[in-house]
């Protein structure tokens, strides 16, 4: 894999540093002078897995959740979001939309759609006890294909 550029960021799993990750993603991102629409499309998507963290992965624990953002040729975007936490024992079934394993917490269990849907593509890797990786990528428009 190609690297143009790349950061490393590593926080612990407090659900104040989704506003850092959004933050972080944004800033780094700039540089490609992407549309409002495809920052924001990325920025929810990292919001999510981020979420799924903090409220899932450490949800009786603590611990460090790493956030890898990379920039490879073409103007694609690489994303890599993972925790040590519990894990997931049944990937499949928790990517369905509305599946959720916190029902009365007003999740609606469609956090890895959404991913889906504002991203080019997504794979999720999990162990129950050793954690989940959650591997992202998306394709910027060309800058001489926009409009302003
Ligand atoms: P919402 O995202 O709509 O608030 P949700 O988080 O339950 O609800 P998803 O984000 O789609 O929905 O996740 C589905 C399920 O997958 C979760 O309920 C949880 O059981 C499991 N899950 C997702 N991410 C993780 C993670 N990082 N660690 C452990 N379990 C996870
Ligand atoms: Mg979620």
């Amino acid at each position: 894999m190609k690297i143009e550029n790349s950061i490393k960021f590593v926080f612990p799993g407090l659900s104040v540093n989704e506003h850092t990750a959004r933050a972080v993603v944004s800033a780094f991102l700039i540089q490609t002078d992407p549309t409002v629409e495809e920052l924001a499309d990325i920025r929810t998507a990292v919001s999510e897995a981020v979420t799924n963290c903090i409220v899932h992965g450490y949800r009786n624990t603590s611990g460090d959740v790493e956030l890898i953002i990379k920039i490879l040729p073409q103007r694609e975007i690489y994303i890599r979001i993972k925790d040590k936490g519990c894990g997931i024992p049944d990937v499949q079934k928790a990517m369905e939309p509305l599946f959720t394993t916190a029902p009365n917490e007003e999740r609606a269990g469609l956090g890895f759609a959404v991913m889906q849907s504002f991203m080019d593509s997504i794979r999720v890797r999990s162990k129950p006890g050793e954690g989940t990786t959650v591997t992202m990528r998306k394709k910027l428009r060309s800058s001489s294909c926009r409009i302003s």
